[in-house]
């Protein structure tokens, strides 16, 4: 199937052919239609598939159809759980309405308000946010909902886990309720179907991937590790395959932080991106990345949610993440689009009961490979035999399991700290 057959305008398929979209990916096909329809839809699709442009393009339009906003309306409102989705999202709308004549506006919170003010002042035909600031916005009367014909709650499952579903049900409770609702999920817990029910008129719901399944796309490796050299492997197998760049997660703030210091000491171009960085470092650190400055990207879950990278290879799973479900959303930012791509997760022997979880949730085994040279030697706590002091020395080496340099101290005890312990043992 072509896009001419999805129904679209010509200028929006030509703005989809401009992007170098030569097909619909397997949700447009099955969201535009529904969407130019006017239904209300619940869609599973993870990151990754198109989701986008399948809700934008037939949402343009339906824009461009009819009327345009008037000062401070807002005609559609796409809710995303992240700055850098709101960014995304928006940019998106820009470039697939380039030859239509519509309005749009981004909002979220950590930079000034005043220009986003100034962009709904003249009235947007979509506006892009996250749920705090346009809260805000929203109740200093900034912006008038009594317009608005479109509500999109996109990725929603990540609303939910972010906190944020009193500010969208206060958001919500603004809207008229006679419009059309399309609801973005990449899995479908309890909560997500009964957001669904109290916010959809008998939606038709579209499956692009089944819920909690990964892509088939990527390839996905588990290598077992001690704790205290998961660094060292990184730039072992950074080097030995030659990586171009990698996204890299890690479990905190600190630990993204750490891992960037230490990645960079060792001479690779590496920088964190994560809640505590200003918008500017987030936004910085994300285009040298796509630029291909930067080699490593090294990601929290909330801060990776939304990056759109083109063909990004390498994913890796530094720590693994505490929620199952967050694999499945990181490792969806490889193998986009048609593209292929690996993750690699490092497995301690403490991460085994989340590796099985995680298989358990995508129903897939994912083989734990040893690496030569890196063979792990911790044991799980319950085959310890080991007296006292051996459990008090792994004790120590497990809370430092986040600090790649102390892989070559615990196991050589006077080496040197910095770029030259890495080397030698990578
Ligand atoms: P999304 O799932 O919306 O985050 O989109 C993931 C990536 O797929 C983005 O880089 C889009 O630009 C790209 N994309 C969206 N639709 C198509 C298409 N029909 N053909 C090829 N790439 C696409």
């Amino acid at each position: 199937m072509n896009f001419d057959a999805l129904g679209l305008s010509p200028n929006l398929v030509k703005a989809a052919k401009d992007r170098g979209y030569t097909r619909p990916t397997p949700i447009q096909i099955k969201a535009v239609p529904l969407v130019l329809d006017g239904q209300d839809v619940l869609a599973a699709a993870q990151t990754g598939t198109g989701k986008t442009a399948a809700f934008v393009l037939p949402i343009l339009q339906r824009l461009a159809f009819v009327g345009g906003a008037r000062r401070k309306q807002a005609r559609t409102l796409v809710l995303t759980p992240t700055r850098e989705l709101a960014s995304q999202v928006h940019e998106s709308v820009r470039i697939y309405g380039q030859y239509l004549d519509l309005r749009s506006a981004v909002v979220f919170g950590g930079v000034k308000p005043e220009p986003q003010i100034a962009a709904i002042e003249a009235g947007v035909d979509v506006l892009v946010a996250t749920p705090g600031r346009l809260l805000d916005l929203a109740q200093q009367g900034v912006v008038d909902f009594s317009a608005l014909e479109v509500l999109v709650l996109d990725e929603a499952d990540r609303m939910l886990d972010m906190g944020f579903i009193h500010d969208m049900r206060r958001i919500i409770d603004m809207l008229p309720v006679n419009r059309q609702t399309l609801m973005f999920s990449a899995t479908f817990s309890k909560e997500i179907r009964s957001l669904a029910a109290s916010y959809l008129v008998d939606p038709v719901s579209v499956d692009a991937a089944p819920a909690n399944s990964t892509t088939e796309l990527v390839e996905q490796r588990a290598y077992a590790v001690d704790a205290s050299r998961k660094g060292v492997l990184l730039v072992h197998l950074f080097r030995k395959e030659q990586w171009s760049q990698a996204l890299v997660f890690c479990r905190t703030k600190h630990g993204a932080n750490r891992l960037s210091k230490e990645l960079i000491n060792a001479g690779f171009s590496a920088a964190p991106i994560h809640g505590n960085k200003s918008q500017n470092a987030r936004q910085r650190a994300l285009e040298a990345f796509k630029s291909g400055d930067l080699q490593l990207l090294i990601a929290t879950d909330i801060a990776a949610r939304g990056l759109d990278i083109d063909q990004l290879p390498e994913v890796v799973n530094f720590d693994l993440p505490s929620v199952p479900q967050d694999y499945v959303h990181r490792i969806g930012r490889t193998g986009r689009a048609g593209a292929t791509g690996r993750s690699h997760s490092l497995v301690t022997v403490d991460d085994e009961p989340l590796l099985r979880a995680i298989e358990g949730l995508i129903r897939q085994e994912i083989p734990l490979a040893k690496v030569p040279g890196f063979e792990p030697t911790d044991r799980p706590p319950s085959s310890d035999k080991a007296g006292p002091r051996e459990r008090k020395d792994r004790k120590e080496r497990s809370a430092s399991s986040n600090d790649p340099i102390s892989a070559t101290h615990s196991r050589q005890p006077r080496r040197p700290r910095g770029p030259s312990s890495w080397k030698k043992s990578a």
